[in-house]
């Protein structure tokens, strides 16, 4: 059986990465569409045949319930509409893909969680990396302490805005932050999965050099971490600089994967020598990994309490910053530091 996912939302991340790698999948497929742009409605309707029965604005999009062939519903609209989008789902009776970030504070990602547990329903996170190989690679180096015990890990992620200044990603209502609830999370879960800890404590700088141009959200923010097994991470987000890397010092070596959070092609190198696998979409081997969740009780390799546990981080990320960079400590539960 093909489980039916709807996506909610047909931006750019929906129309140049989850649709085309839907045509891929081997355990769902694209069933229905979501969208406030009624324009889009046949575009869609054309390339992907998708039946009429199955197309829903955000006004309908709660008779949805009634359509049985729609399993998945997968939020990938602007930050601070997840939350509604992710809870009518559920409300729904359908299981639920939210992109990242989760939401834009921690009492939305409980909202969330809540309502998929008491409609019964799964929800993933759209932390795709966890099902792709560089990053298992690491996770494996982490688990098996291939090269010893890590002691220092450091994560870039960022990219240089400039080209529109109305994007949603500069308007904090929607996006709830800059460069940090963009970007940051992927740092944010370079150097968790790269240590195999969640951390203790955390203390956070921001930095701005154009403030005509990042009128309401953060440009650049650096935070440091502490794991309880002493190592110390360190962590680079930003709107205004080119960086993608990951990189772990251990007792016996260090591995490093640069790029490590963008789509295709992840690149990776250790101590001892080069890494080299297969590539392969990322968002079809997360959207089958979810599917197999449901269909067949696998794994959830990115389970709502991960996205939760990174919105806690951010807001204290924030926080820090807001106190001018005082220590902010967390007390966390281990389960989720290290992803399925
Ligand atoms: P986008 O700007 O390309 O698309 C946003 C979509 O939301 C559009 O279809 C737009 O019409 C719709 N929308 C509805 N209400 C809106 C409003 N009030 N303002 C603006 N747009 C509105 O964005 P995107 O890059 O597709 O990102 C969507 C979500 O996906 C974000 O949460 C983002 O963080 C996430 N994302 C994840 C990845 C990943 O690798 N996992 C990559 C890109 C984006």
């Amino acid at each position: 059986k093909k489980l039916g996912i709807a996506l909610v939302g047909l931006g750019s991340y929906s129309t140049y990465q989850l649709a085309p790698a839907l045509l891929d999948t081997e355990h769902c497929y694209l069933a229905g569409i979501v969208t406030g742009t009624s324009e889009k409605e046949q575009i869609w309707a054309d390339n992907y045949a998708i039946p009429k029965a199955n197309i829903y604005n955000y006004q309908n999009f709660d008779t949805i319930a009634k359509n049985n062939t729609i399993d998945i519903v997968y939020v990938v609209l602007p930050n601070s509409m997840h939350a509604d989008f992710c809870i009518r789902a559920a409300r729904a009776g359908k299981h639920v893909i939210c992109e990242k970030p989760m939401a834009i504070t921690v009492p939305e990602c409980d909202a969330i969680i809540n309502a998929c547990k008491k409609a019964n329903v799964k929800l993933g996170m759209g932390y795709r990396l966890h099902s792709e190989p560089y990053t298992q690679e690491v996770k494996r180096f982490v688990k098996e302490k291939t090269f010893g015990a890590v002691n220092y890990i450091t994560a870039d992620a960022a990219y240089r805005s400039s080209s529109n200044p109305d994007q949603w990603r500069l308007n904090k209502k929607l996006s709830g932050g800059g460069a940090l609830m963009n970007m940051g999370v992927y740092a944010i879960q370079s150097i968790i999965y790269g240590t195999g800890e969640n951390p203790n404590s955390v203390s956070a700088q921001e930095f701005s050099t154009r403030p005509e141009y990042f009128k309401e959200t953060d440009e650049t923010i650096t935070a440091q971490f502490e794991f309880p097994s002493g190592a110390v991470g360190n962590i680079m987000t930003s709107h205004n600089a080119r960086a993608n890397r990951l990189y772990a010092s251990c007792d016996h070596g260090w591995f490093e994967l640069d790029p490590a959070s963008t789509y295709i092609p992840l690149a990776g190198r250790t101590s001892n020598g080069k890494l080299e696998f297969p590539q392969e979409s990322q968002q079809k081997l997360q959207m089958d990994d979810f599917a197999e969740h449901i269909l067949y009780g696998k794994p959830n390799r990115a389970p709502g309490e991960m996205g939760r546990r990174d919105m806690v981080i951010v807001e204290a990320i924030y926080e820090s910053i807001a106190q001018g960079g005082k220590k902010i400590d967390f007390d966390f539960k281990p389960e989720y530091g290290f992803g399925g």
